[in-house]
Order: structure tokens, then C-alpha cells, then sequence
């Protein structure tokens, strides 16, 4: 076997030429979200997936069409093209509204001169409804015990009808067709098998990041995740001469939970109270990020919000939380916290400085019969 000469049948390139493309793609999809989110644009994954995935598979399907459009054999790429079309479809869950679908599928077809077939109209109308099945199949049975025999009841008819409108027009023989969709049958069992597999891994890792980042118990972020955005937080508050608001309070005689009750009730206290905080923050328009810190200590951090604008939000939280009854057994009780509220100054060379005036203000809450707010 020589560079020139690869002893090695076209099906068999063609399993490893799509498997590449795929590839490809996922790695520069995953490179483009991680820039996305480095860059801190509002952009959200799901559009970076929409927009990439129909970009690179247009690119894909137009590129490869070149190489081979004018010829008699201008189907030759076809099982290519499909697979990139149920990858979209079915996998990235893209959902291209007709609209869309058909300037496409007229650009395509003028490109590759099919425009006055009357089979490659049957062709394109057949891709537009697979296509739609492809959406709303994986929509309601993705998570289906037998989704890979849906998949299939899906994507080997349709394959099966568009190589037949294919015949037609080429009028290349049974053998050819039954060739090709065996083939685009194979392609998508393994396409199947090999993005299942990608995407088992891409969950681990979402959960390990996940699980880096947020607190076990209460499901917040944790301490990591405060010191990583409080950098942020302070550097660009800084370059910008933007405001950066903190408030961070401690749940009042808190061990005496533990010593009462026992340890358990301890940590309902700390998911209630959690879930409370995180209540009101959703139900406010500030922009704000919450943190478990310690034990039984939590911060909230404002970008962009000076400490005046953040006294109606610190005053909710504190009277939700005091306002919370906790249940536990048969036992009911109140749970009190003593807060720290302040904004970056001028003075802060450090976010540790920061950290520290507030951290001030919370003992000076503490050291003067708790349950208070000190701002400062
Ligand atoms: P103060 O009002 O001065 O804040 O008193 P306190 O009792 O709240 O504070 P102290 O620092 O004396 O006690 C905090 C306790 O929190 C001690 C520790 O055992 C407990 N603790 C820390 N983390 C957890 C946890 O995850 N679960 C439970 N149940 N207890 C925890
Ligand atoms: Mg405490
Ligand atoms: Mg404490």
C-alpha cells in the first residue's frame, strides 16, 4: 500500500470521512462556547449551536456539492449531505422554520442546476418534512427507552424515499439504490452510536464542572466560584469605574440548631434558607449572584449596582428569612441572620479589602444583638 494507492473500499473512507467531519465539529463547537462564555457575551449555547451548526453543515453539504455538481453523478455525495441533515435535525435539535428551509433548498438547488426536475421538488419537499419529523421526533422521544428504534423507524424510510426520487431522476439501477440506502442505513446506526458516546462524555464533564462549582447541600455556588467572580467582579469594576455591591451575612446562633436537633435539622436550615434567598433574587431585576461561603455563611454579589439600589433586595431577603417558619419533626422555629452590606470604594486596592469592610459590617451586626443590617 502506497500514499497513492489505499487498498481500502470507498464505504470504509466514507465511515471515517463523516466520523472527521463530526468530529471537527464538535471540537469547534465546544472551543466556540468556551470562548463565548470567556468573553462573557450574552449569547446563549443553544444559539451558538443553532447558528454554528447550521453554518458549518451548510458549508459541509455546499463544499462537498461542488466537487462533483454538473456530472451524472451528482447524487455521488448524497448520503454525506443526509447525514448532515440528521445530525442538525436530530441531534443538534435545530429547528429551521420553513421559511428559512426553502430559500435554502432553492439556493441548493439552482447551485447544483436541479431546479427544473420535477423529482428534486419531490426530493426537496420530502428533506423539509424529514427534517421536521427529525425535530419533533427527537423532541418527544429522545428520552425514550427505545429511542434508537425510533430513530430508525424515522430515518430509514425517509432515506429509503429520498434515494427513490434520486432513481428517478438519474435513473441509475435497483442495485445502485439498494447500495446506497443500505449504506445511508449503516451511516446512521453508526452516527447513532458515535454522537450517543460524545455526548455521554460532554455530560460528565458539564457535571464535573458543575459539581467544582456549587455547593453540595444548598445547590449554590461555592466558595471557588465566589473567589473566581469576585476577582472579576472587582477588576472590571475597577477598569469601567462601574459600582460592585456586596452584602454577606451569617445565620444567627446557628449551632444551637445543630446542638437541639441534631446535625440534620442543621443542614434543612441552610437549604431552607438558601432556597428563600434565591426566591427573592429571581423575583428581582437586579443582577446578582449567590454564594455559600462557609458554614452558615452566604454572600450576594451586585455588579454594577451601587449600595442604595441594592437596600430594597437586602431588606426582602432579610425579612423573608426571618419571616421563615423551618419545620422540622415535630418541632417548629425561626431562624434570624445578622448581615454586612457594602460597595467597592476607591481606597480597595485588593478585593480582600473589600471583602473586609463587609465582613465588618456583618460583626458589627453580630456584637450588637444580631438580626440587623449594617451598612457602611
Ligand atoms: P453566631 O450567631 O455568632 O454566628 O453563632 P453561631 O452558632 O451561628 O456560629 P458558630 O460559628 O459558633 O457556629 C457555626 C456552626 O455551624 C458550627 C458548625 O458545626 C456548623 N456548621 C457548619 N457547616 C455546617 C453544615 O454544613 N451543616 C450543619 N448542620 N452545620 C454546619
Ligand atoms: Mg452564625
Ligand atoms: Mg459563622
Amino acid at each position: 500500500m502506497t500514499w497513492s494507492h489505499w487498498q481500502v473500499p470507498p464505504f470504509v473512507t466514507g465511515v471515517f470521512f463523516i466520523l472527521g467531519v463530526l468530529t471537527l465539529y464538535w471540537v469547534t463547537y465546544n472551543w466556540l462556547v468556551s470562548w463565548v462564555h470567556q468573553r462573557r457575551f450574552k449569547v446563549t449555547d443553544d444559539v451558538v449551536n443553532t447558528w454554528y451548526g447550521v453554518i458549518y453543515m451548510l458549508v459541509f453539504v455546499f463544499s462537498i456539492q461542488t466537487l462533483v455538481t454538473g456530472t451524472s453523478m451528482s447524487w455521488q455525495f448524497m448520503n454525506f449531505q443526509l447525514i448532515a441533515v440528521i445530525f442538525c435535525a436530530y441531534f443538534l435539535n435545530i429547528h429551521v422554520s420553513y421559511y428559512f428551509f426553502l430559500p435554502i433548498v432553492l439556493i441548493y438547488m439552482l447551485f447544483n442546476g436541479s431546479i427544473y426536475y420535477w423529482q428534486s421538488w419531490a426530493h426537496a419537499l420530502t428533506l423539509m418534512t424529514f427534517f421536521w419529523v427529525l425535530n419533533e421526533t427527537r423532541v418527544k422521544c429522545h428520552s425514550h427507552r427505545d429511542s434508537l428504534l425510533l430513530y430508525l423507524l424515522v430515518t430509514i424510510p425517509f432515506g429509503g424515499l429520498l434515494w427513490f426520487w434520486m432513481k428517478l431522476k438519474f435513473n441509475f439501477s435497483w442495485a445502485v439504490f439498494g447500495e446506497e440506502w443500505l449504506y445511508l442505513v449503516i451511516f446512521e446506526v453508526l452516527l447513532y452510536l458515535y454522537v450517543t458516546m460524545l455526548a455521554h462524555d460532554s455530560e460528565l464533564k458539564v457535571r464535573l464542572a458543575r459539581f467544582a462549582s456549587h455547593d453540595a447541600l444548598t445547590q449554590t455556588k461555592n466558595f471557588a466560584a465566589y473567589t473566581d467572580a469576585m476577582d472579576d467582579y472587582f477588576h472590571r469594576s475597577r477598569a469601567d469605574d462601574q459600582p460592585l455591591s456586596m452584602m454577606m451575612f451569617d445565620i444567627d446562633h446557628f449551632k444551637q440548631f445543630n446542638d437541639t436537633y441534631g446535625h440534620s435539622v442543621g443542614d434543612l436550615v441552610l437549604r431552607e434558607v438558601a432556597t428563600t434567598v434565591q426566591t427573592v433574587l429571581d423575583a428581582n431585576d437586579l443582577p446578582a449572584t449567590f454564594y455559600r461561603t462557609g458554614g452558615e455563611e452566604f454572600n450576594v454579589l451586585f455588579p454594577g449596582t451601587e449600595v442604595a439600589a441594592t437596600k430594597p433586595v437586602v431588606d426582602q431577603i432579610f425579612a423573608a428569612i426571618n419571616h421563615l417558619e423551618i419545620q422540622a419533626d415535630d418541632h417548629k422555629f425561626n431562624v434570624t441572620i445578622s448581615v454586612g452590606v457594602s460597595a467597592v470604594v476607591r481606597d480597595d486596592r485588593s478585593p480582600l479589602d473589600f471583602y473586609n469592610r463587609v465582613d465588618r459590617n456583618l460583626y458589627h451586626s453580630k456584637r450588637h444583638g444580631r438580626m440587623q443590617i449594617t451598612v457602611a
